[in-house]
């Protein structure tokens, strides 16, 4: 069958982004990022740590201190977001492929996903610019009061690698609808589409200062974001563990803290659900982004009387599943997005083999170039192996049993994640029975990874604090000021 290959980008930004300059990394010091799919190194990137934070919270915290960004008129504000998102837009297919050549994943997907959630989110953010607003409160005695909704100041925010760019707009969204400023920490796997988004902000007319972009480490260069006195809040994407170090190095400046962490979520399969769509929905929920999804559906508990039939649709899919070049517009799966996901997830696939885990498809890698393993299906899995507890973030499924409701809840619910969860069913008292009491985030029924920027995202229990999209997204961004006038 012949396919369409789209051509690679040229990459032009490598720098970190500071008070609206393209400058090198105090240190001198660059790191490579790599293509995943063939592990080549695309270019150096300028390594960031803690003097290049400092730098960037000074032009941060001046851009917010002596404006004009938090003081302009909202919807001036909103109209420069507007902007934004129309530049990229413009440049829709060219970021695609930035994104595809530095994180691996298919073209399709970032064309028609990545790329659409990142433009939508941003316009609904800068839609709320100019619609944040206090309240008028009565209160005891001959006083006037009311409160004011204020920008929390400068945020720093650190992504992961999995939705480079779709993270970006997640962050920058409401907090540039709020009025702060930012100091942004991309992942060190995928810089790239990161700093084009800069680019283009600066571009939009967003004034510099605004929007730094430092590149580097977590230890270090994230580090340093988080302990930085100069920030007021940081926002957070990533594991669960990284959480727990960021929280403790917050304390000692007390910084608002809103996590989006991992999970290990349920995805539910009753016998009376469309077991075509049930299945069709499952292998998207699973195997979509390589199975990089922090809401990924990897414990799939398959009701027992139609545990045969589903998992021979499930198998069927995986098998014609296409995997290869990225860039080729017929590849469904990528490779993972480097050395160390891919050694971590086989070591999960191993650890599946050798604890009773019978392995359906998959289990390898593919091919001998890249960091592609094979969609994997584990079936017998029982709830205590580490398939069925540990976040693997990889393409790897493990189906579970069950026979009732009631049974079901608790094993559902006994993971130390809260993220996501899934019900397929046509009886809608049992999917909504579901939804009641499964301790997660976000319940889909009948589907699963619809997202929305209007739809609260986060997670219960260790997958985090905090939501993110959705006006809850925008209030982390603020500040609630009383302001009391005395009348006589
Ligand atoms: P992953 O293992 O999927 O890369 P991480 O939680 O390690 O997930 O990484 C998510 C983001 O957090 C990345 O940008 C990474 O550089 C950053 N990070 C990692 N360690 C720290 C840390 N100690 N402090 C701040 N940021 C960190």
């Amino acid at each position: 069958m012949a396919t369409e290959v789209i051509s690679r980008p040229e990459v032009r930004q490598t720098q970190c982004f500071i008070g609206g300059q393209w400058v090198p990394a105090q240190s001198g010091k660059t790191f490579d990022t790599l293509h995943p799919a063939t592990e080549e190194v695309i270019c150096q990137i300028a390594e960031g740590d803690a003097a290049d934070v400092d730098l960037a919270v000074k032009a941060a915290r001046d851009a917010f201190d002596n404006g004009p960004w938090r003081t302009m008129d909202a919807r001036e504000r909103g109209a420069l977001m507007m902007k934004l998102a129309d530049l990229i837009e413009e440049e829709i297919d060219e970021l695609a492929a930035l994104e595809t050549l530095d994180n691996g994943k298919p073209i399709n997907d970032s064309r028609n996903v990545d790329l659409p959630l990142t433009i939508d989110c941003l316009r609904y953010y800068a839609g709320y610019a100019d619609k944040i607003h206090g309240q008028t409160i009565p209160v005891r005695g001959n006083f006037f009061t009311y409160t004011k909704k204020e920008p929390v100041g400068v945020v720093g925010q650190i992504i992961p690698w999995n939705f480079p760019m779709l993270m970006v707009a997640w962050k920058w969204g409401p907090a540039l609808a709020a009025g702060c400023t930012i100091v942004m920490k991309p992942a060190e796997q995928t810089p790239l589409t990161c700093l084009r988004m800069a680019r283009l902000a600066q571009k939009a007319g967003i004034p510099d200062g605004v929007i730094n972009v430092v590149p580097g480490f977590g230890p270090t260069a994230g580090a340093a974001v988080v302990q930085h006195p100069g920030i007021d809040k940081v926002a957070f994407t990533g594991e669960y563990k990284t959480a727990q170090t960021i929280m403790a190095d917050a304390s000692q400046t007390l910084k608002r803290l809103t996590f989006e962490l991992g999970g290990k979520s349920p995805n539910v399969v009753f016998a009376d659900a469309d077991l075509d769509a049930a299945a069709a929905g499952s292998h998207f929920g699973l195997y979509f982004n390589q199975g990089q999804c922090c809401c990924a559906g990897s414990r799939l508990f398959v009701e027992e009387s139609v545990h045969d039939e589903f998992v021979e649709k499930l198998v069927g899919m995986n098998q014609s599943r296409v995997l290869g070049d990225p860039f080729d517009l017929a590849t469904e799966q990528g490779p993972q997005v480097d050395q160390a996901q891919f050694d971590k997830i086989l070591g999960y696939i191993e650890r599946g083999r050798e604890g009773g885990a019978e392995c359906l498809t998959g289990g390898v890698r593919h091919g001998d170039n890249g960091y592609f393993i094979e969609p994997t299906l584990f079936d017998n899995v029982t709830d205590d192996m580490s398939i069925a507890t540990d976040e693997i973030f990889g393409p790897v499924m493990s189906i579970l049993k069950f026979k009732d409701m009631d049974e079901l809840i608790e094993r559902a619910n006994n993971t130390f994640y809260g993220l996501a969860a899934a019900v397929w069913s046509r009886d809608i008292g049992k999917a909504h029975n579901l939804a009641d009491k499964v301790r997660a985030g976000t319940v889909w029924v009948n589907c699963y990874d619809v997202f929305d920027a209007a739809a609260p995202f986060g997670g219960f229990k260790m997958s985090g604090i905090g939501r993110e999209l959705g006006e809850e997204g925008l209030k982390n961004y603020l500040e609630t000021k009383t302001v009391t006038v005395a009348l006589d």
